[in-house]
């Protein structure tokens, strides 16, 4: 049976990851960081995880747990969720998700060197890695630019997965872009933004406000995103890969798409924008070229961006 270890579990990606390795028969292991988790109780998968605390900034233990756990395929999720927040905690950001990579990346390295075996690593990279890119789509190939504290510590960990691969450890990057689901939390713009119609839809509430409307992402499907995870640690060359629709919308698209999934016709009165949600620094325009993932590990998206808006209403107009 193989035994994979997961970190960033508890997250929207690590649940369903989670989800996927346990009904292909994995022996799942994943870090628990109880004061920065969700809980964990009444959801079904959690129950068949084998959970282990620790803190991923605590580098001897991390490097303890994973030498004891011993799994063949290391999934590293783990780190700072949020663009937004990176402005204001910058260093509390590169710990966790600079740091925190390369963390898992050596202890992954010395258990392969103890044990003679092949260690299989997947970094959680991020468009955030390419900043405002000047050509698009952009691909494996696109300078790596970040414009963010998060972008930033995300191209840290993006490089040492090179330079651990280019030592003999198997560790590949998913290069992600926006990857949506009814378990983002409302601090991302898709879900307070289908949220946000549902309220409007039960009459709990009479508008949205939002940031910037003009901003232009590649969203795609998160269960999509993280069986990309998986091919890209079971792919014999282990390698970067850009996964994405390859499509962009704008904010404002994702709001006509969500009162269309809800029914409301007449919208546009109860849409407002306030400075206060504009970011410092933002990509005009993010959209990935994923024809590496398709042609090599055999990935391609099942939902279109209607397709995810829609199932987002769905199950927000089901939540009370
Ligand atoms: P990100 O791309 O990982 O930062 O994902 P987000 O969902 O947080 O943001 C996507 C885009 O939506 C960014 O360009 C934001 O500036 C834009 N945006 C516009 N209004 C809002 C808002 O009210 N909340 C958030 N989170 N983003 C917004």
């Amino acid at each position: 049976m193989t035994r994979a270890f997961v970190t960033g579990a508890t997250g929207q990606d690590g649940s369903y990851l989670c989800e996927e390795l346990l009904a292909s028969g994995v022996e799942v292991h994943a870090l628990h960081h109880a004061p920065s988790s969700p809980s964990l109780a009444g959801q079904a998968w959690a129950e068949d995880v084998v959970w282990h605390d620790g803190d991923l900034t605590d580098a001897a233990a991390v490097t303890a747990l994973v030498a004891e756990v011993e799994a063949e395929e290391i999934y590293h999720l783990a780190g700072a969720t949020s663009v937004a927040a990176s402005w204001t905690d910058p260093i509390g950001t590169s710990d966790l998700t600079g740091m925190g990579a390369l963390t898992v990346f050596e202890a992954a390295w010395r258990l392969q060197e103890r044990s003679g075996r092949a260690v299989r690593v997947v970094q959680a990279s991020s468009a955030e890695i390419f900043g405002s890119p000047e050509h698009s789509p952009q691909s494996e190939a696109t300078p790596i630019r970040p414009a963010s504290p998060y972008g930033a510590a995300k191209a840290f960990a993006h490089h040492l997965a090179g330079v651990y691969r280019g030592r003999g450890l198997g560790v590949a990057t998913t290069i992600l872009y926006n990857h949506e689901s009814p378990r983002r939390p409302v601090s991302f713009v898709t879900r307070k933004i289908t949220a946000g119609v549902a309220a409007i839809a039960r009459g709990e509430a009479t508008e949205l406000v939002l940031g910037n409307l003009d901003a232009r992402r590649d969203w795609g499907w998160a269960p999509d995103y993280v069986h990309a995870m998986v091919l890209a640690n079971r792919v014999p060359l282990a390698d970067d890969f850009v996964i994405a629709t390859g499509v962009a919308h704008t904010v404002g698209d994702c709001v006509a798409a969500a009162f269309a999934a809800a029914g409301i016709e007449e919208w546009q009165g109860l849409v407002r924008t306030d400075p206060a949600f504009v970011r410092p620094v933002d990509p005009a325009a993010q959209v990935g070229d994923a024809s590496h993932a398709r042609t090599t590990l055999g990935w391609s998206p099942t939902l279109s961006f209607a397709d995810v808006v829609a199932a987002m209403v769905a199950a927000d107009l089901t939540m009370s």
